[in-house]
């Protein structure tokens, strides 16, 4: 056991603000690293100590694992928090971070190794009984083969990048007329992305919801889960409502898909706080997705429903000690939605904005969390994500949260940039959403750019969604995407930039 005194943040906005005040919390000294575009940020002023470590782009800055070392030798640090994004799922980091003499607050670099490749991933999983969804087990290197496979499980099916991860690297094949083109733009795109060329195939599931499960572990083998989180509405397949506890779940699923993420975290010797994704079909059959090795975005409605501050467990663990928390003591409470608020314009294909925070008036009140990391007339910076903020309700049940969440929408004020904010507030209105019927095609199938006009009356939008929706199903009632495999071109566009990164 080594206990943790001085922890620096890897990281920035939201993530780095929030694991900064649990360590302060528990009376750890901070130290935060920040890059030229973030001079001004909250989190630099929030550490007891901040270092600049170089120029705007990642690549200079919070990638730079070599400066990160030698701030953390020069302010005498112990320990790293990596947060998500950047160098959380980068083994070599988390490998030359042990070698330095300082404690990575996560996993092992080999369970980071594993899980980051999805096929060694599914690799890993197969030693235990693990629903996958059907496709090929290795990377694809014979594409006559690879055609074969795929007429077997019967098209469409998508073909995913190995190393692919934020929803990108994922091309979907209607017919085998379309599978050479698709192949070599999923090959071009996993080598630029990614830096690895490896794909594999996996049968697209049509009408799929995106559930996950948190586990935390410790390092002497002691594994619990902390219940799922629904992740199903998404764009360009990446979330941005989330809720904790699923609608779509029984008890007797959640138990079992919560025994698959345990023994999913035990196949590649887990500790930390991680993420098992399983994508569950229409028949309530789930499969195995992937596992996030990491602290994961969504992390605070997991937080709100069972009470475990997860960034305090994930420092226990770091420091050796074991589970203090016991499966069976851990129980459901209420309902937490968080809807990330991202600087996009949702009318414009949610392409991202950036500019000035003109005006920036957080929500308040009873069941209302705010984990952000900008402040009233910052600049965005175009080099990094952009998402601003995340807004989190939790009510005793579903209905509450959603309407709390409402409200609380309506208090956020932010000009300057266009946001995310409308678009989740169409969402919150949605029968398919309040019903719980809605898929990870919500937004295709449901959303148009002008339900987003203030002017029209909430029945109005219900109706034009409803006729939406009917045409939509009339037109092309079997057809799971509207983009022939392509992502959208504001995903590109993000693609380009997070180039080189
Ligand atoms: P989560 O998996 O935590 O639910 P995301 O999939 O949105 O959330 O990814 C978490 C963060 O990591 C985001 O900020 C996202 O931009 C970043 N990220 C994940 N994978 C990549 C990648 N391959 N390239 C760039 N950024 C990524
Ligand atoms: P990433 O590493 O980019 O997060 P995932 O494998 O977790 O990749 O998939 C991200 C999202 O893409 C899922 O949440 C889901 O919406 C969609 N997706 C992934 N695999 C499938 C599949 N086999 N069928 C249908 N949708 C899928
Ligand atoms: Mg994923």
């Amino acid at each position: 056991m080594s206990e943790i005194k001085k922890i620096l943040v890897a990281n920035r906005g939201e993530i780095a603000l929030r694991i900064l005040r649990t360590a302060r919390e528990m009376n750890i000294a901070t130290v935060a690293i920040f890059s030229e575009a973030d001079r001004n940020s909250p989190h630099v002023r929030y550490a007891d100590e901040a270092v600049c470590i170089g120029a705007a782009p990642s690549s200079e800055s919070y990638l730079n694992t070599k400066k990160i070392l030698e701030v953390c030798h020069q302010l005498n640090v112990d320990a790293i928090h990596p947060g998500y994004g950047f160098l959380s799922e980068n083994a070599d980091f988390a490998r030359k971070t042990g070698e330095a003499g300082l404690i990575f607050i996560g996993p092992s670099p080999e369970a980071i190794e594993i899980m980051g490749s999805k096929l060694a991933a599914k690799q890993a999983a197969s030693h235990y009984n693990i629903p996958m969804v059907p496709g090929t087990a290795e990377a694809i290197s014979d594409r006559e083969q690879a055609k074969q496979i795929a007429h077997e499980i019967s098209y469409p099916i998508l073909i995913k990048a190995s190393a692919g991860g934020g929803g990108k690297g994922m091309r979907i094949v209607e017919n085998e007329a379309e599978f050479d083109e698709q192949m070599d733009r999923a090959v071009s795109e996993a080598i630029s992305s990614f830096g690895d060329g490896a794909v594999f195939i996996e049968k697209y599931i049509t009408s799929p919801k995106h559930i996950e499960i948190q586990v935390l572990g410790d390092q002497h083998g002691n594994i619990i889960h902390l219940f799922e989180r629904e992740c199903s509405i998404q764009r360009r397949h990446q979330k941005v409502v989330e809720e904790a506890p699923s609608i779509s779940i029984t008890p007797a699923i959640r138990k079992e898909m919560g025994r698959c993420a345990i023994d999913v975290a035990r196949s590649c010797g887990y500790y930390g706080a991680g993420t098992v994704e399983f994508i569950m079909d229409e028949n309530k059959n789930f499969y195995f997705l992937e596992m996030n090795t990491r602290l994961q975005v969504e992390h605070p409605v997991t937080e709100l429903i069972t009470g475990v501050d997860l960034v305090k467990q994930m420092i226990f663990i770091a420091e050796g000690k074991s589970l203090a928390i016991k499966q069976d003591e851990l129980h459901l409470k209420g309902h937490s939605i968080e809807i990330r608020v991202y600087a996009e314009d949702p009318s414009n294909n949610f392409l991202p904005d950036v500019g000035r925070l003109e005006r920036y008036v957080r929500p308040q009140g009873n069941g209302v969390r705010v984990d952000d990391g900008f402040e009233e007339g910052m600049e965005i910076p175009i080099y990094y994500d952009p998402m601003l903020a995340k807004l989190i309700t939790y009510g005793q049940n579903r209905e509450e949260a959603i309407q709390k969440m409402i409200r609380a929408i309506d208090e956020y004020h932010i000009s300057g940039v266009q946001t995310t904010l409308s678009f989740c507030r169409f969402v919150m209105q949605h029968n398919e959403f309040t019903s719980g019927r809605f898929d990870t095609n919500f937004v295709n199938r449901f959303f148009l750019p002008q339900y987003l006009n203030p002017a029209a009356s909430e029945p109005a939008m219900q109706l034009a969604a409803m006729i939406s929706a009917y045409f939509m199903q009339q037109k092309n009632p079997e057809k799971p995407s509207q983009n022939n495999g392509e992502l959208p071109q504001s995903s590109k566009w993000k693609t380009q930039r997070l180039k080189g990164i």
